[in-house]
């Protein structure tokens, strides 16, 4: 039997304190990863964090900025980046997928696509209206994961139709599929736009916002999602079926202890 009142996320998923962040940032976020995952994006990336806007926990000195986006762009290496992590100790962390030149024009977008379990009209939590009415908007149970990651799937090999080169991330929520052909970079705002209708209207329910552009920041992969307690990862396709966020051990961070439920 399903309670609503107790419904919120999947059995496990939790915020993460600020303790746990800064052991995540200190101890774990992998550098070499996110350089490699880097390396398909183009040009300079500009990272983002939020340090507390949702969890409402935050180190007490960024009381007043805690739910601002801040953007990180002025560093040295990745090295910095993570001094960034640990000292803001943020619940998320983004890149920017605006292609800058050195002199900071915008000259192009990865292409996204972004899935969340939330959208999913769920055959016992009802649509994102209906959680929206209890103040569950972020809330998501295990059948609207499943979903999404049928969703996740069929979308990727929609666009396998129009691109080659695509990636798949599990977000800590849903799934995110990224594209990097040349041409997708180039798209134009109408173009994009277009696009997001187009899937919409095949019935996948992504955030028009992230593949038109206007939300051009997406969750940086090997980040923490510091609402779940789970890692960003990216997922391949053949492995989507039996991927099993709740208990997949790339997404565990260590201070769940090897363990889904803490
Ligand atoms: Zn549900």
């Amino acid at each position: 039997m399903v309670c609503m009142d107790r419904y919120y996320l999947p059995r496990g998923m939790r915020y993460a304190t600020l303790k746990e962040r800064k052991r995540f940032y200190t101890e774990e976020f992998s550098l070499p990863k996110v350089h490699e995952w880097l390396e398909q994006v183009r040009g300079k990336v500009k990272f983002a964090v939020v340090i507390g806007r949702h969890t409402k926990i935050y180190p007490e000195k960024y009381r007043e900025d805690a739910g601002t986006t801040i953007i990180i762009d002025e560093y040295k290496g990745l090295d910095e980046v993570r001094d960034y992590m640990t000292e803001f100790l943020p619940e998320a962390a983004y890149y920017d997928r605006n292609v800058y030149d050195e002199n900071d024009r915008n000259t192009g977008q990865e292409l996204a696509f972004d899935l969340d379990p939330e959208n999913i009209t769920c055959p016992i939590h009802g649509t994102l209206a209906d959680k929206m009415r209890r103040n569950q908007g972020l809330s998501f149970c295990n059948l609207e994961l499943d979903m999404v990651k049928e969703q996740a799937a069929s979308l990727y090999e929609h666009l396998e139709t129009q691109f080659s080169n695509m990636k798949i991330v599990y977000s800590g929520r849903g799934f995110h599929i990224h594209v990097f052909d040349p041409e997708a970079y180039a798209l134009s705002h109408k173009k994009r736009r277009q696009i997001a209708r187009k899937v919409k209207e095949k019935g996948f329910k992504i955030d028009e916002w992230v593949t038109a552009g206007d939300m051009r920041l997406i969750r940086l992969p090997y980040s923490l999602h510091g609402l779940v307690s789970r890692v960003v990862v990216p997922v391949e396709k053949g492995e989507l079926e039996g991927f099993d966020p709740v208990h997949d051990k790339r997404c565990l961070p260590k201070f769940l202890g090897g363990k889904a439920i803490s």
